[in-house]
């Protein structure tokens, strides 16, 4: 399909193929897993400030649904398409088949550059989108949550107009939301949280510990922020940060909370907090250091820099982050990673537990979710560490082969329809 066919796309679908080779993935099966089960675009007209009526596009794939509701964020980018948003879809279906939540996969996006809309024309693009891929979404069916450009305000404004739709409240519609309608204790750090624990289990089968670990982070944003604090708290050294406009690097190690303090409570840029000497995202990527965590953009590793990586770990926080010939270049230098779909999938361990809570609306304390968040993720690294050994293939293929696995099973037990 011509409209798919983007370098993300490509890229989520040459994994996949590698994967389903080296499993011997029933043919038929290969050919539907490839391509998306559902996809919506849809036209988004919303008033400006200044009167005008801009129209943007807007995006709802549904991947597989065969182990349940499908689930996954929506992505406000000015890049977003339909190819990058079908990507995003099938990694969330391997993403949950390899937690063992019983979701598929989806993703949804707007075309949009969301910081330069006023919160008010992001509400009405926001309940506009809503209601055009209405008959999609719902509790049973899919369930958005936040992604890049979107967070728990973003949830609330949709939950309220599916709710409106509807004529009464529906908490289990997204997650991801305020607290305050629902939402579950420690699901905006859920993914960075998520992070830190593989690291650690990474960390230890490397027999390295995390006091005595460096850590880089690119992008500052929800992932990277708070990965960026926890594995301060954990006790690593976080030498470098960054965002879109570049980084900062200290060798000492930044002071993560005073940091965080300056950058959101007080508004300063990275640049402003004058807290470490300005580096590019590029030089970011290529410090040496203990890990490494992508926690911005996909393709950032690619073959032209995966050569100059000086890293132990590359934890993936960000989804898609590395292709599939830089994949190569970093095994033989022997670089262990933890590959998107398991270390970033804490996000979506919680937005389950949220889903769950919504549904029998009796809610867990923080040290319940995060006991049981470590207990399943670190399930799913021990079994992914397994399975690359026992199959002798990478971290990667494992983590892909093992959530295939999952959804070509279902496929087969419940057949094909009609
Ligand atoms: N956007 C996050 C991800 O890529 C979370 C998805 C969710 O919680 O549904 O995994």
């Amino acid at each position: 399909m011509k409209e798919l066919d983007t370098h993300t796309f490509r890229l989520a679908v040459a994994q996949f193929d590698q994967a389903a080779e080296t499993m011997e993935l029933d043919g038929n099966l290969r050919e539907r897993l490839k391509l998306p089960q559902r996809s919506l675009i849809v036209s988004v007209p919303v008033r400006m400030d200044d009167g005008r009526v801009e129209v943007f596009t807007g995006y709802r794939v549904q991947h597989d649904s065969s182990r349940g509701p499908s689930k996954g964020g929506i992505r406000y980018h000015p890049d977003v398409n339909l190819g990058e948003v079908a990507a995003l879809a099938m990694w969330m279906t391997w993403k949950c088949a390899l937690a063992g939540l019983p979701y598929g996969g989806a993703k949804g996006g707007v075309t949009v550059a969301p910081k330069q809309l006023s919160r008010a024309e992001l509400q009405r693009l926001t309940r506009r989108y809503a209601a055009e891929i209405f008959p999609l979404i719902g509790p049973d069916q899919d369930v958005p949550a936040p992604d890049v450009g979107t967070d728990a305000q973003t949830m609330a404004w949709i939950m309220d107009t599916y709710s409106q739709q509807v004529g009464y409240a529906v908490p289990g519609v997204v997650t991801g939301k305020p607290i305050s309608i629902g939402g579950s204790l420690g699901r905006e750090e859920a993914t960075g949280r998520g992070v830190v624990y593989v690291t650690l289990e990474a960390l230890r089968h490397l027999n390295l510990t995390i006091e005595n670990s460096t850590v880089a982070v690119q992008g500052f944003g929800n992932v990277g922020s708070h990965t960026a604090r926890i594995m301060h708290e954990q006790g690593a050294r976080v030498i470098a940060v960054s965002d879109v406009t570049g980084g900062i690097y200290n060798a000492r190690g930044l002071d993560i909370p005073e940091l965080l303090n300056r950058y959101k409570a007080k508004g300063q840029s990275l640049r402003e907090t004058k807290m470490g000497d300005w580096i590019s995202n590029e030089e970011l990527l290529r410090l040496d250091c203990t890990v490494l965590v992508p926690a911005a953009l996909s393709e950032q590793i690619t073959e032209l820099n995966a050569a100059s990586l000086r890293c132990r770990i590359l934890a993936e926080g960000a989804n898609g982050p590395t292709t599939l010939e830089a994949d190569r270049i970093l095994e033989d230098k022997g670089v262990f990673i933890i590959p998107d779909i398991l270390a970033n999938s804490g996000g979506v361990i919680v937005s389950y537990f949220e889903w769950v809570q919504d549904l029998q609306r009796f809610f867990w304390s923080e040290t319940d979710i995060r006991n049981r968040l470590q207990e399943i993720i670190t399930l799913a690294f021990h079994r992914t560490k397994h399975f690359a050994t026992e199959r002798r293939v990478s971290m990667r293929m494992a983590a892909l082969m093992s959530g295939i696995d999952k959804v070509a099973q279902a496929h087969l037990q419940r057949g094909l329809y009609p």
